[in-house]
C-alpha cells in the first residue's frame, strides 16, 4: 500500500480511535478497526516454533533447533528454509507476527537466554538472523527482531541500565539489528532494559539509528509490559504497547496529546506504521486472501494433515474448546494460501524421508537435517566417530538426558512439540534389528519434578490419559471443567468468576517407593493425595519478571510412598489471586535409585557394551529466561558419570545437551565429544544420523566454549557496565594468556581439509564489498562440507579494534581428494569502524591482514589487503544528521 493511501486511512480516524490501536486488544493480539478495513493481528512467540495465541498443549508446534544450534550451522540457506517452515506454521495457527528472532549477543556464557540468541559475534548473528527473517517474511508473516538493544543477560533485566560506549554499541550490539533492517524486517521489539540512562521503550536509539539512519519503516513493539510511561514512551519512537488491553497509553495518551505533551503527528506516525504492517501481513485490505487470520479450508501446510504418529489432529484455528478433528479430513490448502507458505517442492530435497512417516516426512526430514547440521563435533580421537553399525551388537545409551532430552530452552520461547524423538529413541530406531540398545540414566538430577502427562496420569472422570482441570468459584463450586494433556496448566479457560484452578488426576505409579510430588503456582497452593493433605501454603510473589511470574512459579514439594500399579488420586488447587500469574502445576517424579547404585549400573552397562553414548546436559532450572546462570558446571554428578563410563569403555561418545557452554573438565579423557545444543523435536534422529555417519556433524562453534566467564551479568546498583567494550567472546579470549577450551568457529567433520591458497585483489576500496577466494582440498576419504571463515586484523591501527574479527564465511562441499575454490564475500562494513568523534562509520586507510581457515585460532592462510583512502566527505556529516546535508 502506498504512503498516500495509508495517510488517508489515518485521517479517517479520530484521536481516540488512533490511540486505541496503539495498545494490544488482548495479551497477544492488536485491535481491529473495521471502518478502515483493519483486522486484528495476532502475535506469537517464537523463536523455535510458533506457539500460537496463548499456551495450550493441545495445539502443538513443529519445534526447530534453538538459536545456538541454528547459528552453529553457519548455513544461511538452511536457516532461511526453516524460516519458511515457521511462516507456514504461523499461517496454520492464524499468526501474523512472529516474535522472533532474538538478536542479542552472547556477551557472557552465563546469560540465561544464551540458547535463544545466536552467537557472540555480530556478523554471524546478523547473517543468521537475516536469513531467518527472510524465510519467515517470504511466507507473508512478520518477523520481529528482538530485544532492541543490549538485553544480553537476565539478572534485573526489567530495570538494568546497560552502560555501553558508542563504538561498542554500533559495532557489536546494534549491528545485528542493522542487518535485520537491511533484510527488511517488519517489526522490532524494544527491550525491557535501559541503555545509557534511558529505558529502551523511551530511548532515543529507537528514533536513531533505527528509524532515521537505517530507515526502518515497520513497527516498534514493546516487550511484554515494557511501556511504563505515557509521554516519554509515546514521544520516543515506540509504536505499539503490548500486551493489552490495559497499559500506560489509552486514555492517558489521548489526554497527553490534547495537553500538547505528545504531538498528534507522533501518534499518526505510529498508526501509519501499524497499518503498513497490517497491509504486509494481509490484515488491511478487506478479504485479503493472504491474511493468516482468515478462516481457510485446510491447513496452510498440507504436510501437517493426517499426523498418524502425532496424536489427534486439531482443527485448525486456536480455540480452547477444540475437539479433535477426524484425521485426514483436511483437503489440500487452497492455492492462494499455499502461495504464502512454502511450496511442497522446496522440501523434497531434504534427505531421506522414511516412508512410514507419511505426508509430513519432508518437514521432519528438514528438521532432522537441521539437527545434524548444527551438531558440533569438538573432539574425535582415533576417529571413533562415525560408529560403524555393522560392528555393534550391544550399545549403552546412558545419561540423564538420554531418554528425555532437553529439546528447547525455558521461558516465553517454549512451544509444545508435535512429537519428540529422544536420543535413546533415535539410536534404538537406527540400530533396530542389528544391535541391542540398553539404557541407564547413571545419575539423578535434582530438577523440579515433571508435570504429569499422558504417560502416567488419567483423568479421574473419563479415564482418558491426561488430567482433569476444573475452575471453581469462590464457594468452591465447579464453573468449568476440561480435559488436558499436561499437569502444567498455563491458561485454562478465562472465566471472570473463577476463584481457583484445580488439577485432578489418577497417577498410576510404575514403581514402588518414595515419589516426589509437587504443586507450583503463586498465591495459595494446595496438594492432596487420596484425601491426605501434603501441601497447604501461601506462596508470596517476590518478582515482577513476567517470565517468572507466569511461567516459572516456585514449586512446593512433598514425598509420598506409593505402590506400583495402585492408583493414587492427586488433587492440586491454586487460588487465582490478582497478579498471581497464569501457571498452575501438578507434578510427580518416580523414586530414583541411590546415586551409587545408579552410577554403578551405568558403568556396568558401559563395560559390557561395544560402544557407549552418554548424554549429559543442563536442566530447565539452570538455562531459562528470567535467570542467569551462576556457574557453568553440569548439574549433579554428571562429570563423575562421564569419567567413570569413559574409564570403563574406551569407545565412549559424550553428547552435551545444553543451550550454551558448560564446563567439560573431562574433555581430554574421552575420545569423542558432540554438542547437540537444544536440538528441537527431531533430536534423536539427527543425533543418530551423526553417530552412524549418515550425516556429517555440520556445526561450528558460534560462541567460545571456555572454562570460565570473563564478564559478569550482575548489575551494580542497577547498572551493568559493558566495560570490556569491543572484546567479548573470542575477541576477549584472544587477549587472555591461556586459550579457551574450544575456540569460536571450531568444529570437526568426518573428513579432513587442507587450506591451499588465498587470493584477493591487493587493494580494497572503502565502502565497497571485497571478496576473497580460498582454495582447499578434501584430504580425507569421505565427502564433506567445510565452513570457510575469513577474519581481518589490523596490526598497525590508530583506533580501538579487536585483535581479529570475523569478516565473512562461506560453505563448500567436496568429495574425497577434490580441490575446490570458494568465494567469501566480505562486506564493506568489515573494514570500517564506528568513529564516535565523527558519529559515522570510517575506514582507516592502510594494510589489513586477511586470514582464512577453520576457526578464529586455526587460520593457515594469510594475505594483505591495502585499503585505499576514503573519498573526501564534508566533515560533520554524520548519518545521524541528515539535515546537515542540506546546510551550506
Ligand atoms: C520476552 C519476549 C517475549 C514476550 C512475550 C517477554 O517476557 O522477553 O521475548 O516475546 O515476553 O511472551
Amino acid at each position: 500500500m502506498i504512503i498516500d493511501e495509508l495517510d488517508r486511512l489515518v485521517e479517517k480516524l479520530d484521536l481516540e480511535r488512533k490511540v486505541r490501536l496503539l495498545t494490544g486488544a488482548t495479551v497477544w493480539s492488536t485491535h481491529a478497526e473495521p471502518d478502515i478495513g483493519l483486522r486484528a493481528m495476532v502475535t506469537s512467540d517464537g523463536p523455535v516454533g510458533v506457539r500460537g495465541e496463548g499456551w495450550d498443549e493441545r495445539s502443538p508446534s513443529l519445534t526447530l533447533p534453538s538459536a545456538t544450534a541454528l547459528a552453529a550451522t553457519w548455513d544461511d540457506d538452511l536457516v532461511r528454509l526453516l524460516g519458511g517452515l515457521l511462516a507456514a506454521e504461523a499461517r496454520r495457527k492464524g499468526v501474523h507476527v512472529l516474535l522472533a528472532p532474538t538478536l542479542n549477543l552472547h556477551r557472557s556464557p552465563l546469560g540465561g537466554r544464551h540458547f535463544e540468541c545466536y552467537s557472540e559475534d555480530p556478523l554471524l548473528t546478523g547473517r543468521i538472523g537475516a536469513a531467518y527473517i527472510r524465510g519467515v517474511q517470504a511466507g507473508g508473516v512478520a518477523a520481529t527482531a528482538k530485544h532492541y538493544v543490549a538485553n544480553d543477560s537476565e539478572t534485573e533485566r526489567l530495570t538494568l541500565d546497560a552502560r555501553v560506549d558508542e563504538q561498542t554499541l554500533r559495532e557489536l550490539y546494534l549491528a545485528p539489528f542493522e542487518a535485520a533492517v537491511e533484510a527488511g524486517v517488519w517489526a522490532v521489539m524494544s527491550a525491557y532494559n535501559g541503555v545509557n540512562g534511558t529505558t529502551m521503550s523511551e530511548n532515543p536509539l529507537l528514533a536513531d539509528p533505527l528509524k532515521a539512519a537505517w530507515g526502518f519503516d515497520g513497527v516498534v513493539v514493546s516487550d511484554w509490559g515494557g511501556v511504563r510511561s505515557t509521554g516519554p514512551a509515546a514521544r520516543a519512537a515506540q509504536d505499539l504497547a503490548m500486551p493489552g488491553p490495559q497499559g500506560s497509553w489509552g486514555e492517558a495518551l489521548v489526554a497527553a496529546v490534547r495537553a500538547g505533551d505528545v504531538p498528534e503527528a507522533a501518534i499518526d506516525d505510529k498508526v501509519r506504521r501499524l497499518l503498513r504492517l497490517a497491509s504486509k501481513v494481509g490484515a488491511l485490505d478487506p478479504g485479503d486472501p493472504r491474511d493468516p487470520g482468515l478462516p481457510a479450508d485446510g491447513p496452510a501446510f498440507p504436510a501437517l494433515a493426517g499426523r498418524e504418529d502425532h496424536g489427534p489432529v486439531l482443527v485448525e484455528r486456536e480455540d480452547h474448546d477444540l475437539a479433535p478433528a477426524e484425521q485426514g479430513d483436511h483437503g489440500p490448502a487452497p492455492a492462494e494460501r499455499r502461495d504464502h507458505g512454502l511450496a511442497r517442492a522446496e522440501w523434497e530435497d531434504h534427505g531421506p524421508v522414511p516412508a512410514e512417516r507419511g505426508d509430513h516426512g519432508p518437514v521432519l526430514a528438514l528438521l532432522r537435517r537441521a539437527v545434524a547440521a548444527g551438531t558440533v563435533l569438538l573432539r574425535n580421537e582415533g576417529s571413533l566417530l562415525p560408529l560403524d553399525p555393522s560392528r555393534l551388537r550391544r550399545v549403552a545409551v546412558l545419561g540423564p538426558n538420554a531418554a528425555t532430552a532437553r529439546i528447547q530452552g525455558g521461558g516465553s520461547a517454549g512451544v509444545y512439540p508435535v512429537s519428540v524423538v529422544s536420543p535413546l529413541d533415535g539410536i534404538r530406531d537406527a540400530l533396530s534389528g542389528t544391535a541391542e540398545v540398553l539404557h541407564s540414566p547413571g545419575v539423578h538430577l535434582d530438577d523440579r519434578p515433571t508435570p504429569l502427562g499422558t504417560d502416567n496420569a488419567r483423568n479421574p472422570l473419563t479415564g482418558e490419559p491426561g488430567v482433569l482441570v476444573r475452575l471453581l468459584d469462590a464457594a468452591g463450586v465447579e464453573i468449568h471443567a476440561e480435559h488436558r494433556l499436561t499437569g502444567r496448566i498455563l491458561e485454562p479457560a478465562r472465566i471472570d468468576s473463577a476463584a481457583a484452578v484445580e488439577i485432578r488426576a489418577l497417577l498410576s505409579p510404575e514403581a514402588d517407593g518414595l515419589w516426589d510430588l509437587a504443586v507450583a503456582g503463586w498465591g495459595h497452593v494446595f496438594l492432596e493425595a487420596d484425601g491426605r493433605v501434603l501441601v497447604d501454603e501461601e506462596v508470596e510473589r517476590d518478582t515482577d519478571d513476567p517470565a517468572t511470574v507466569h511461567l516459572s512459579p516456585p514449586y512446593r514439594r512433598a514425598r509420598l510412598t506409593m505402590a506400583a500399579g495402585r492408583d493414587v488420586e492427586l488433587v492440586s488447587r491454586r487460588r487465582l489471586d490478582p497478579g498471581s500469574g497464569i501457571a498452575s502445576v501438578l507434578a510427580a517424579d518416580p523414586p530414583w535409585r541411590d546415586d551409587e547404585v545408579e552410577l554403578a549400573a551405568a558403568v556396568e552397562l558401559a563395560r559390557t557394551c561395544d560402544a557407549v553414548v552418554v548424554v549429559v546436559g543442563t536442566t530447565e532450572e539452570i538455562e531459562s529466561e528470567g535467570v542467569d546462570r551462576t556457574h557453568l558446571d553440569l548439574p549433579g554428578r554428571q562429570d563423575e558419570l562421564v569419567r567413570a563410563v569413559a574409564a570403563a569403555n574406551p569407545a565412549t561418545v559424550v553428547v552435551v545437551n545444553s543451550g550454551g557452554p558448560v564446563l567439560l573438565p573431562w574433555r581430554e579423557e574421552v575420545p569423542a565429544v558432540l554438542l547437540s545444543w537444544f536440538p528441537g523435536q527431531e533430536a534423536g534422529n539427527g543425533l543418530a544420523d551423526v553417530l552412524f555417519g549418515h550425516a556429517e556433524p555440520g556445526g561450528r562453534l558460534p560462541t567460545t566454549w571456555a572454562d570460565r566467564a570473563l564478564v559478569s551479568t550482575v548489575p551494580a546498583d542497577g547498572t551493568l557496565a559493558y566495560a570490556e567494550g569491543l572484546d567479548i567472546g573470542h575477541r576477549a579470549w584472544l587477549r587472555q594468556p591461556t586459550p579457551p577450551a574450544y575456540w569460536f568457529g571450531h568444529g570437526l567433520g568426518y573428513t579432513s581439509w587442507s587450506y591451499e591458497s588465498l587470493s584477493a585483489p591487493p587493494d580494497a576500496v572503502p565502502g565497497e564489498p571485497f571478496s576473497v577466494r580460498v582454495r582447499l582440498r578434501n584430504t580425507g576419504e569421505r565427502a564433506g562440507r567445510e565452513v570457510v571463515q575469513v577474519y581481518l586484523s589490523r596490526p598497525e591501527t590508530g583506533v580501538a579494534r579487536p585483535a581479529r574479527w570475523l569478516a565473512g564465511y562461506a560453505t563448500v562441499d567436496a568429495g574425497p581428494g577434490e580441490v575446490v575454490d570458494v568465494t567469501v564475500d566480505i562486506p564493506a562494513r568489515a573494514f570500517q569502524h564506528w568513529s564516535a568523534g565523527h558519529r559515522t562509520w570510517r575506514a582507516e586507510e592502510g594494510a589489513f591482514t586477511v586470514l582464512a581457515g577453520r576457526s578464529v585460532a586455526d587460520l593457515p592462510l594469510r594475505g594483505t589487503a591495502l585499503l585505499g583512502p576514503e573519498a573526501p566527505r564534508p566533515e560533520l556529516v554524520g548519518e545521524r544528521s541528515p539535515m546537515l546535508l542540506k546546510a551550506p
